[in-house]
C-alpha cells in the first residue's frame, strides 16, 4: 500500500514540504495538501499593500494548478480537528481524513486579545484581510492626517515587519507632501532598537536609530501596551499616544485546530518539534514554519518572540521531507537542522532604502553576521518578491 502523507497548510513550509517530498518519492507516495485557501499568499509583500503599491492578485496565485503540476492532490478544506492517535484529521465538514505521516504547516492567527482594541481601533497588516483594511484606514487618514503610532506588543514577534511598515509609512508621508506635519512613533517591546526578536545583530541598533533620527521618528522601546482605544495607545507607563493612524503587530497563537489537540501543542498552540521537525510525541507527526514552537532563548523585561521567517520555514519543510522520505524508506529520520542553527537571511524594506540581514545562525551565538544597508535593498526586496512567487508557481521548490 502507497503511503499517504498529508499535509495541512499551502503556502510556505506546506507548499514545500509537499511538492519537495512528491519529487523525491514520485509515484510510491500519495501527498495531499489541506487548506483553508486556495491561494498562495506572498506575505512579505503586505507591507506595501495598504499604500496601493500592490494589490491582492499582484502577490497571490492560486495553488490548485500548482499542486496538480506536482502530482499532489489539493483539498479546499479547513482541519477542524487533528487527532494524532488516531492517524487522522477531521475537516469542517466532518470529512476525516486518514494519514501515515502528517505535515502541520498551519501559521498562526492573530491573539487580538493580548492588547485590547488592536483589532478594531489600530488594525494590521499580518494577514490579506488586515492589510485590505489598514489600506481603508490609511486612505481615510490621507484626507485628515495627524499623529502616527506604529507598534509591535509585548509577546509579538514579527518585529521585521513593523520596522518596514514603519520606514514605508515615513517613505509615503513624504511622497505624500504632509511628512513634516505628522509625528510619527514607534512602540516596541523589544529591549532596544533593533533587537528584530533575534536580540540584535552587529550595529543593529545604531543603525536603526540612525535611520529613525534621519526620519525623524520616536522610538519608544521596552514598552507593553495597555490598550487601543478610537484615537489613542495607552502604555504600561501610563503614557498616551494619540493617533489618526496606528498599526500594531499583536502577538501570534497557533490555529485552533493545532491549539485543541494538546498532545502535540503547547498553550499557545505552537508544536514543539525535534531537530528533525518531528513532533515531541508523535513519529509520524510533524511541523514547520510558523505552526513550530521556537524556544526563546533570552529574558526581557517586557515579553519579546522570536520571529519566524520564510527562509527557515522552507528549510524546515526540506528538512520535514527528506525525514519523510526516510521513514518511508524504513530507516531512521536523521535530517536535522535547529531553528537555532539556520541561516539568518533578510533584507527589510524601507521604501526606497533598505537593510540586509546576514548571519551564519538564526540566533546566537553567530560566528558571522552583519547588517547591509541602502537603497539597493529596496530593488532586492522587489526582485526577491517576483523570484519567490515564480518559483513557488512554478513548483520550483527545490531552488535556493
Ligand atoms: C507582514 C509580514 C511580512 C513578512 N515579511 C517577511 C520577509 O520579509 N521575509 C521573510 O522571510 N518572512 C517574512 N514574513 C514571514 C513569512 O510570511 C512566514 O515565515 C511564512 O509565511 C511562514 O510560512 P508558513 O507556511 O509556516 O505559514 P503561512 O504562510 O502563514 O501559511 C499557513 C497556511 O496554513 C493554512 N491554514 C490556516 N488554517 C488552516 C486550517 N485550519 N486548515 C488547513 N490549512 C490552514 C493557510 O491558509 C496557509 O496556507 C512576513 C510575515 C508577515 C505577516
Amino acid at each position: 500500500m502507497k503511503k499517504q502523507v498529508l499535509v495541512l497548510g499551502g503556502n510556505f513550509g506546506g507548499l514545500t514540504a509537499a511538492i519537495a517530498l512528491k519529487k523525491a518519492l514520485h509515484g510510491d507516495v500519495d501527498v495531499t495538501v489541506m487548506s483553508d485557501r486556495d491561494y498562495f499568499l506572498y506575505n512579505p509583500s503586505l507591507i506595501w499593500l495598504p499604500f496601493g503599491l500592490r494589490t491582492r492578485d499582484d502577490i497571490t496565485f492560486k495553488v490548485g494548478p500548482t499542486f496538480e503540476a506536482a502530482g499532489v492532490e489539493f483539498v479546499q478544506k479547513a482541519a477542524a480537528k487533528i487527532e494524532p492517535e488516531l492517524n487522522r484529521v477531521v475537516d469542517v465538514d466532518g470529512v476525516i481524513h486518514p494519514y501515515d505521516y502528517l505535515v502541520i504547516a498551519t501559521g498562526t492567527v492573530n491573539d487580538w486579545d493580548r492588547v485590547p482594541g488592536v483589532k478594531e481601533n489600530a488594525g494590521t497588516i499580518v494577514t490579506l484581510a488586515d492589510a485590505e483594511d489598514s489600506g481603508r484606514r490609511w486612505r481615510e487618514f490621507l484626507n485628515d492626517p495627524g499623529d502616527i503610532v506604529i507598534g509591535a506588543t509585548q509577546g509579538a514577534s514579527c518585529f521585521g515587519a513593523a520596522y518596514e511598515y514603519l520606514f514605508n509609512v515615513s517613505y509615503q508621508l513624504r511622497k505624500a507632501g504632509i511628512k513634516k506635519q505628522v509625528k510619527l512613533t514607534y512602540v516596541t517591546a523589544e529591549p532596544y532598537l533593533g533587537h528584530f526578536g533575534i536580540d540584535g545583530m552587529p550595529t543593529g541598533e545604531f543603525m536603526v536609530d540612525m535611520f529613525m533620527k534621519k526620519e525623524s521618528i520616536t522610538g519608544i522601546t521596552n514598552m507593553a501596551m495597555e490598550y487601543v482605544s478610537k484615537d489613542a495607545v495607552k502604555l504600561a507607563d501610563g503614557r498616551e499616544l494619540p493617533f489618526k493612524y496606528a498599526m500594531v503587530v499583536p502577538p501570534f497563537l497557533g490555529i485552533d485546530a493545532v491549539r485543541s489537540c494538546d498532545t502535540i501543542s503547547n498553550a499557545a498552540g505552537f508544536v514543539p518539534v525535534r531537530d528533525t521537525y518531528q513532533t515531541k510525541t508523535y513519529d509520524n507527526v510533524y511541523a514547520v514554519g510558523l505552526a513550530a514552537a521556537v524556544q526563546v532563548p533570552w529574558t526581557t523585561p517586557v515579553a519579546v518572540g522570536v520571529p519566524k521567517t520564510g527562509f527557515p520555514t522552507e528549510i524546515q519543510a526540506h528538512v520535514a521531507a527528506a525525514n519523510i522520505s526516510s521513514q518511508i524508506a524504513g530507516l531512521v529520520p536523521t535530517r536535522e537542522k535547529p531553528f537555532a542553527e539556520i541561516p539568518a537571511l533578510c533584507v527589510m524594506d524601507a521604501g526606497n532604502n533598505g537593510i540586509m540581514l546576514l548571519g551564519d545562525h538564526m540566533l546566537k551565538p553567530r560566528r558571522a553576521a552583519m547588517l547591509i544597508p541602502g537603497p539597493q535593498n529596496h530593488a532586492i526586496k522587489v526582485g526577491l518578491e517576483k523570484y519567490f512567487l515564480w518559483k513557488s508557481r512554478t513548483g520550483r521548490v527545490n531552488l535556493p
